[in-house]
């Protein structure tokens, strides 16, 4: 049995940002507290509070002095409420987090009605709409909600997505609003990485040596749930958080295992996996 990896996977730019600049903080012997994971990955979050950073759910729970704000960014309301409270703020916010804010708020100065496609209880979108007006702004996944708005109030539509959605899955809906919507657009909010690690993952897919696809990432990342279901759509797919999840029997006549990784998902747990692999390969006689 071999290992096969994604062309692309694992640690996007914004995550890896957001890693280094807890772990700088702490290594100056800083204590803080993080508003929720910094990322969606179990492993990540144990190392944080190993390093004296813990993970707490809101802003009155934080009780080191400095608040971390994760790549997911939050409401600008929370910067000013923490800052009331007297924390410091360390803000790992991704850039591109940023960008969808910024362009959110413009649509709006312009008079466009705010689409947002993603989980409404998703940290990076309740970020974007925590502090609009309800009536500015709809969240919506699937046509069925689409369909049950009244568009003839909207003339302007603006359309956003979550950064790390596959955008395929949501063309329907997009069409749905473009059609009764004279003036609807779409910004380009698919983040880069996320759709690099999609690419890759359709490309291992389709790979005819692969047999089975282990896709790793923490449960509660979004983009890790996507990866499966794109490799499930081609091979059998299992998603697991690291080596400890493996069980021998999926591996049962498999000559080869396609790997990939979420965006919040460290490198040091893709090579335990396939560390992992080898042994279990090992283990039945099989060359590695
Ligand atoms: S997936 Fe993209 S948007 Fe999200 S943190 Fe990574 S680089 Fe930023």
């Amino acid at each position: 049995m071999r290992t096969k990896r994604a062309a692309k996977f694992g640690f996007c730019a914004g995550v890896r940002i957001a890693d280094q600049k807890v772990k700088k903080f702490a290594a100056k012997g800083h204590l803080g507290d993080i508003l929720g994971q910094v990322v969606h990955n179990e492993r990540v979050v144990e190392e944080m509070e190993e390093l004296g950073v813990h993970t707490v759910e809101s802003l009155e729970s934080a009780e080191r002095g400095t608040i971390v704000f994760s790549a997911h960014g939050v409401p600008p309301s929370f910067h000013q409420q923490a800052r009331a409270r007297g924390l410091s703020i360390l803000d790992t916010t991704c850039p591109f987090v940023y960008d969808i804010h910024d362009e959110a708020g413009s649509a709006l100065a312009r008079g466009e009605h705010l689409v947002f496609v993603g989980d409404p209880a998703h940290r990076e979108v309740i970020g974007y709409t925590h502090d609009l007006d309800p009536s500015s702004y709809h969240v919506l996944m699937t046509v069925a909600e689409a369909a049950r708005v009244d568009w003839s109030r909207y003339p302007k539509v603006r359309i956003f997505y979550q950064t790390t959605l596959n955008a395929d899955d949501f063309e329907e809906l997009a069409r749905h609003i473009e059609a009764r919507v004279p003036e609807a657009r779409r910004a380009d909010t698919i983040c880069y990485a996320t759709k690099q690690n999609q690419e890759a993952a359709h490309e291992l897919g389709r790979d005819p040596e692969v047999d089975l696809i282990l896709v790793i990432g923490g449960k509660r990342s979004a983009n890790t749930r996507h990866l499966w279901e794109i490799c499930a759509r081609y091979k059998p797919a299992h998603l697991i958080q690291g080596a400890p999840d493996l069980r021998p029997e999926w591996f049962e006549g498999v000559s080869t295992v396609g790997l990939t990784a979420g965006a919040s998902t460290p490198d040091y747990v893709v090579d335990e996996v396939e560390a992992a692999l080898a042994a279990l390969a090992r283990s039945v006689g099989s060359p590695a």
